[in-house]
């Protein structure tokens, strides 16, 4: 049993912690207010071959798998969470599902772009009647003259805003249910594709969530990845590793969350000494470190797991529900350490806590992980 990190690993940590305090550091804060896109912090990603990262060099990839995305998602996130779930969708689920599924034309035509950085992934799936219960979608893909026409519209699509490609679901014949649905490219600026809306949300304020809409969007049919008749079940499938991405996310923030609030307590003074002096402090800090470190043990094995090509979805799902409510447990306590002052946006503490939330949300619920789970359980059992 071996626990630590290679050594090129260890460099790679090293490397994206440096990029995230210097790039992202002094502007977060910034971003998070206008809910503004970090278009240099992600220029700059692609620079260092951080976006190739899991992919074939064939395809402008880089080298290393899952785990290696997990600690670009992590340090990222201990940073700029927004920035964390930009790379994440991007390069892990956008990206992910063209590498898994794409023909070696495909991949050159829209996988290269995303690895070299040039090109932002979008992934839509979820829409208004379709969120956990995904297969209900109703966005059609009609065959038309050697492609397909998309008519629909797609919710809370992260990057949508800002994407040159996005996989969309859609389906051939609403009869068949998953069996009908198949994922489509489609390239920025094809007509009939719209961004209605940016939503207006609570946290992760610098990354677009879009709605996006479809009106007689023809591609054609070199942009389906994967068969017809095959179902949406091997893109789900491939979507899977990024529940250990959305973990690494929530460690990231957790850590973050962390970092900030041991700081203070050395800092803070009343009654005369450091608040953390006090018990009842150090018990909430020792309390949040021992979390983090769970979570984080939980994530990088199933992400271990993933790159060694074993069974791994039991465990992403486990990561993915311990880590999302570890971010929760955390960043409420690092609020409480600061006190009021934790309340207010002169502290970064506060965004930690609202970027928190949507890990127990995005890429499957904790409701939906913890049926993953008991699935796997029952099967096993
Ligand atoms: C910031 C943000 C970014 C996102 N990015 C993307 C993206 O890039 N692409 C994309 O396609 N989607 C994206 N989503 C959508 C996200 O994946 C969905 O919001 C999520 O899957 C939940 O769907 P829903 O919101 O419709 O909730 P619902 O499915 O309506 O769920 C509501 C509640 O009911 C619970 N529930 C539902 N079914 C069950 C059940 N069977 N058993 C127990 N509990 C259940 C849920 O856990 C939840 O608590 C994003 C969402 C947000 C907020």
């Amino acid at each position: 049993m071996d626990f630590s990190l290679t050594e090129a690993q260890k460099m790679l940590r090293g490397m994206v912690c440096d990029f995230a305090l210097k790039e992202l550091g002094p502007v977060a804060a910034r971003l998070d207010e206008e809910a503004r896109y970090p278009a240099e912090a992600m220029k700059k990603m692609g620079e260092l071959g951080l976006m190739g990262l899991g992919f074939p060099e064939a395809y402008g990839g880089t080298g290393g798998g899952t785990i290696e995305q997990d600690i670009v998602i992590e340090e990222v996130s201990r940073v700029c969470a927004a920035a964390g779930v930009i790379y994440l969708v991007s390069c892990q689920v956008s990206g992910g599902i063209i590498n898994a599924l794409g023909t070696p034309e495909q991949k050159q035509r829209f996988l290269t772009p995303i690895a070299r950085g040039e090109w932002i992934g979008a992934f839509s799936l979820t829409e208004a009647g379709a969120g956990s219960d995904a297969t209900s979608l109703q966005t059609a893909a009609t065959r038309r003259n050697g492609g397909y026409v998309i008519n629909g519209t797609k919710m809370f699509s992260t990057n949508g805003a800002e994407a040159g490609v996005v996989v969309v679901f859609a389906t051939i014949d609403r009869k068949l249910r998953h069996r009908g649905i198949i994922p489509l490219v489609v390239e920025k600026g094809t007509p009939g594709l719209s961004v209605d809306r940016v939503e207006r949300k609570m946290g992760m304020r610098a990354s677009s969530t879009a709605e996006l809409h479809f009106e007689d969007c023809f591609v054609p049919e070199a942009n389906r990845l994967g068969e017809e008749g095959q179902g949406i079940r091997p893109a789900l499938e491939a979507l899977d590793a990024s529940r250990t991405g959305v973990a690494a996310q929530a460690v990231g923030i957790a850590q973050g969350a962390f970092d900030k609030a041991l700081v203070y307590a050395k800092e803070r003074r009343q009654f005369g000494q450091p608040i953390i002096n006090f018990q009842a402090l150090q018990w909430l800090l020792a309390d949040m470190a021992t979390h983090i470190e769970a979570a984080r043990l939980l994530t990088y094995r199933a992400a271990w797991l993933h790159d060694r090509g074993l069974p791994f979805v039991k465990e992403a799902s486990m990561a993915k529900v311990y880590a999302a409510e570890t971010a929760g447990f955390v960043t409420t306590r690092a609020v409480q350490i600061h006190g009021g002052y934790g309340y207010t946006k002169d502290y970064p503490v506060e965004r930690y806590f609202r970027d928190a939330k949507v890990t127990e949300i995005y890429e499957g619920t904790s409701e939906m992980q913890r049926l993953t789970i008991a699935k796997c359980l029952m099967r096993e059992g």
